[in-house]
């Protein structure tokens, strides 16, 4: 827990005249404390009351705080037990030294104040953390904290218990409310919690949300997709999806695993349709977590389609597609204008009967990108040369992508087959000129590996 207290008027004393206890001494002034700055080298500073001696232990005495910030670690120490003694609240720049204070760096972002601590280790990596702090709260979230403050009478009077009422808060904090808001429709965004209040304080029926999570590495999540996989209620994920990701989840969500190798399906399609309406029916918010983009080959519009049968509102989000991944950080380009204009998304996994047009696939000036291609690499190799494509067209081969697994092979048409079995699963089939790129842009190689 963290206590505020007012300093406004109130004498404060900070000893040592160092870096901190300035810092110190400025921040207090800021805050509207009366400051009375002690140390032997003082010099006059309009700001505070500068006393230029050294400490008697009388100088605490009817101080509202103490900061001991000489550079004597002895005389902090035994200020801080004098004060302890004596009931003044009293900070160390190292805790310690005996201080019960802590000063926590704080951000402003109104209407919201984020202030974190280390511990008092390092004020340089509590000043970044801040600012990656302060992008999670779009405008949105203050203009949130002020429907907040108009409809408290409201909800006050229609729900009576305080759980009620808390429970009422969140849910709306991750909820439709917020979408609306951030779409600049205030007056919807009323409507929907005033529907809600009509309802007994929920809304009827959950959300799905259908996000991509990127390839691989978290940080390929986009900033809407942690968003609303913060507010599920239920986590519904397959297999390529990383346990980082999942960790971004609520501790109290219901997680479920629904697989989805080729070969093996652990919940059939229809079962992940099922459970989705199932949840989403029963007021759940349901994220459905798909590695890379769920629009490029993963399914996505098959499961929302039966969300839309089922009358549930929906969101998704895009993510990073493997091929993106790939192109990235193994340095190979999807296009490029020495060698490439185009580029082909191509699933080497069909239905039965459903081969491959291989003479379609081959253009001068193109990219093509296989997923699901490693068993199918032969086929793959085959299918082209015969359709004409050259047989040394360099081909790369990226395993785990964005992972600190990742694992490439850069070879050619006629070769590639072979040693891509020695690559692990999932791996992306890249063919065409701009591989060649790859010896030139991969930067992410030579930081994971020696
Ligand atoms: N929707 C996903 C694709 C799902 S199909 C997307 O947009 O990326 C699964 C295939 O994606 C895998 O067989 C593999 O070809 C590819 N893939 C997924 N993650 C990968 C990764 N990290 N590295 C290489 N290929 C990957």
């Amino acid at each position: 827990m963290i206590i505020e207290l007012s300093l406004t008027k109130q004498p404060v004393l900070v000893v040592g005249a160092g870096s901190v206890g300035l810092r110190r001494a400025e921040k207090l002034a800021e805050q509207g404390a009366e400051v009375f700055l002690l140390a032997p080298n003082a010099t006059p500073d309009e700001r505070f009351h500068v006393m230029a001696r050294a400490f008697n232990d009388s100088d605490v005495k009817g101080k509202a705080l103490v900061v001991a910030a000489t550079d004597d670690d002895q005389l902090n120490h035994h200020i801080a037990q004098l004060c302890q003694r004596l009931g003044v609240p009293v900070n160390t720049a190292d805790r310690s030294q005996g201080g019960n204070v802590r000063f926590l760096a704080s951000y402003q972002k109104p209407p919201f104040d984020i202030a974190i601590g280390s511990k008092g280790l390092s004020p340089s990596v509590l000043k970044v953390l801040q600012e990656r702090f302060a992008i999670m709260l779009p405008p949105p979230f203050a203009q949130l904290a002020r429907l907040v403050g108009e409809y408290r009478q409201k909800v006050r009077y229609t729900l009576s218990s305080s759980k009620q009422r808390g429970a009422f808060w969140r849910r709306a904090m991750g909820s439709r409310v917020v979408e609306y808001l951030f779409v600049h429709r205030p007056e919807k965004a009323r409507q929907e919690l005033d529907s809600w209040l009509a309802n007994g304080g929920a809304p009827q029926v959950g959300e799905a949300y259908l996000i991509g999570a990127g390839p691989g590495d978290p940080e390929l999540m986009t900033l809407r997709g942690i968003r609303l996989l913060q507010q599920a209620d239920v986590i519904l994920y397959d297999r390529l999806v990383a346990d980082a990701i999942l960790r971004m989840g609520r501790s109290d969500a219901e997680y479920i695993y629904v697989g989805k190798k080729q070969s093996d399906h652990h919940v059939p399609q229809e079962g992940i349709n099922e459970l989705i309406v199932r949840h989403a029916q029963a007021g759940k918010r349901v994220a459905r977590l798909k590695g890379g983009d769920p629009y490029i080959f993963g399914r996505g519009g098959e499961e929302m389609q039966e969300i839309v049968k089922a009358g549930i509102p929906f969101q998704v989000v895009p993510g990073i597609s493997a091929a993106q991944g790939v192109a990235s950080y193994a340095g190979i380009p999807l296009t490029h204008r020495d060698y490439a204009h185009s580029v082909r998304f191509i699933t080497a996994h069909r239905r039965p009967g459903m081969g491959i047009d291989w003479h379609n696939l081959v253009q001068d000036g193109q990219t093509l990108v296989f997923y699901m291609g490693l068993t199918s690499a032969q086929d793959i190799a085959n299918g082209l040369q015969g359709a004409g494509l050259a047989s040394d067209t360099p081909v790369g081969v990226v395993s785990q992508a964005t992972t600190t697994r990742q694992q490439k092979l850069i070879s050619t048409l006629a070769e590639f087959a072979k040693p891509a079995q020695l690559l692990e699963s999932p791996a992306l089939i890249i063919v065409g000129g701009v591989v060649e790129l790859s010896t030139q842009l991969d930067w992410f190689s030579e930081l994971i590996n020696d």
